[in-house]
């Protein structure tokens, strides 16, 4: 059984493309209003415009934590509640961490740790006032990776970021449980985004997930949207999806 999002304020960081975009238009479709956030505006604005209503559009480098809080402030002024929040934006490369640069460490843990830590910190309050509404419970969900539950000889921080994400999650959802905050992650395998295009160097084999390929963004969204519409009786705080054939 799943209930509407009807009423339901939505943020999702990283919007612009891939599993957050797809997500968008996935709470979009069951009713909830979008704040969309990321750096290319132009796309938001684009996806914006497909999904008509309320949706809204925040510009934001979540490297900067400043300009992270104040994004999730302006959503809250913007929409006066706020009920769900996806953290999903996050990048990183599967190099050699003989061949990485420090700077290229300390880029990821900037948008994968320190952005999504701004982002959920101003998120809490808001998110405690939601559950305390009509609607019974808000919803705390992060994307953390395959890459958060097992560790693989590259991609050292990109992991490090994804466990992080993942014990900070299960500490929140302990202390939050009796607020009704439900806190959740969901972990993908390889997804077929701009993703791992960008961030697979040599090391990373597309060609050899087979025949079913790799996943969609829009089957990580079915995951979200089935996380947020439980019963408020209901927390799913943890979902693992893989290609079929990803070992
Ligand atoms: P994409 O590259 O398609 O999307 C990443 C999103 O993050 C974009 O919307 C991008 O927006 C946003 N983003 C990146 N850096 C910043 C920044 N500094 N400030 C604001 N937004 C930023 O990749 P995915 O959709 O695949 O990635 C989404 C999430 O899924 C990530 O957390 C990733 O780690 C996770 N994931 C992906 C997997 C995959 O195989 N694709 C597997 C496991 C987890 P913009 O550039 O416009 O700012």
């Amino acid at each position: 059984m799943s209930t509407s999002l009807d009423g339901v304020v939505a943020a999702v960081t990283g919007a612009s493309s891939g599993i957050g975009e797809a997500t968008a238009r996935a709470l979009a479709a069951e009713g909830a209003t979008v704040a969309l956030l990321a750096r290319r505006t132009e796309r938001l604005r684009t996806l914006a415009d497909e999904l008509g209503g309320s949706t809204s559009v925040h510009a934001v480098d979540l490297a900067d934590t400043a300009a992270a809080v104040a994004a999730v402030q302006e959503v809250v002024a913007h929409h006066g509640r706020l009920d769900v929040l996806v953290n999903n934006a996050g990048f990183g490369s599967l190099t050699p961490a003989r061949e990485a640069e420090l700077d290229d460490w300390l880029a990821t843990t900037s948008v994968n740790l320190d952005g999504l830590l701004a982002v959920t910190h101003t998120a809490l309050e808001p998110l405690v006032a939601a559950a305390a509404g009509p609607r019974g419970v808000a919803d705390l969900v992060s994307i953390s990776s395959d890459a958060g539950r097992r560790v693989l000889p590259v991609g050292a921080v990109y992991s490090a970021t994804k466990h992080a994400v993942g014990a900070f999650s299960e500490s929140l959802r302990q202390e939050l449980a009796g607020a009704h905050v439900r806190v959740g992650v969901i972990e993908p395998g390889i997804t077929r985004t701009e993703l791992p295009e960008k961030g697979a160097g040599d090391s990373f084999d597309l060609d050899a997930l087979g025949e079913q390929g790799l996943l969609e963004a829009a089957d990580i969204a079915d995951a979200v949207v089935y996380m947020v519409s439980r019963p408020a009786r209901v927390a799913v705080n943890e979902i693992l999806v893989r290609p079929v054939e990803q070992g």
